[in-house]
């Protein structure tokens, strides 16, 4: 990790109606650090990446992405994108699916590369639709890969997956890390962020109650004063 900031929230607050999503965030996104966002269903983690991949605007607060808002389309080039419940359309190849994203970058990775870094070398020939649940995910993550993003956010990438295809993305995540991608993820489990993560920051109705190092999250939960996080 780095100091370099690739983005931030800055005193964000976001509600839906009545209900406070975000009441006063503050995150710094860094070069080369994979951050975990950790916390129970509801916290907030959704929103945040929300707010900073520009699909939803701040009712308070700042949101920078690559020093620009994250609703100028520029800003939104250098990032790539893995969101829950993704809708692809069915009846395309895998292939086909990779060669229509990689279309929209002006210099993508070359299609093999993101297939083998996700492990989906032998699924380019099928139809998403025809898939199981986990080998769509892979296809999610080779297409979050396709513009060598600068910023990677995965929203709970590994749902889904066998421990082997786990471990494959969790190394695939930790060497974009070292060539000096920001990687956030969204987890439920502590267990992942352990292995992934650089930096844990635990959000809790709307605010981050801790941000540190994995071991000093674990030493806090091992002493309970942390006992929400692993819904
Ligand atoms: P999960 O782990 O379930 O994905 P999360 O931490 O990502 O949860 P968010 O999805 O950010 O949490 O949701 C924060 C709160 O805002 C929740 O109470 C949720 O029900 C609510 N919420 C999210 N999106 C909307 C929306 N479009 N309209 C109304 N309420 C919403």
């Amino acid at each position: 990790a780095n100091d370099e900031v690739l983005a931030s929230l800055r005193g964000v607050h976001k509600r839906y109606g009545a209900l406070q999503a975000l009441a006063g965030v503050d995150l710094d996104l860094h070069a080369g650090q994979v951050l975990a966002l950790l916390g129970p269903n509801g916290a907030g983690k959704t929103t945040t990446i929300g707010l900073l991949l520009g699909l939803l605007r701040a009712d308070a607060g700042q949101v920078r992405l690559f020093g620009q808002d994250p609703q100028q389309v520029a800003a939104r080039r250098g990032i790539g994108v893995m969101l829950q419940d993704a809708a692809l359309p069915p009846t395309l190849k895998v292939g086909e699916l990779l060669r229509l994203t990689a279309s929209y970058y002006p210099a993508p990775r070359p299609l093999a590369e993101s297939a083998a870094l996700a492990g989906i070398e032998d699924l380019l020939e099928r139809p998403y639709g025809r898939l199981s649940g986990g080998q769509q995910r892979r296809v999610q993550f080779a297409i979050a890969l396709c513009g060598r993003p600068r910023l990677l956010f995965l929203d709970e990438p590994t749902v889904g997956l066998d421990l082997p295809a786990r471990q494959r993305l969790w190394a695939t995540v930790r060497m974009l890390a070292g060539e000096g991608a920001a990687v956030v993820l969204t987890t439920h489990y502590l267990e992942e962020a352990g292995h992934l993560a650089d930096r844990v920051c635990v959000l809790l109705r709307g605010r981050i109650v801790s941000d540190g190092s994995v071991d000093a999250l674990r030493a806090r939960v091992e002493t309970r004063r942390i006992r929400c996080i692993c819904a």
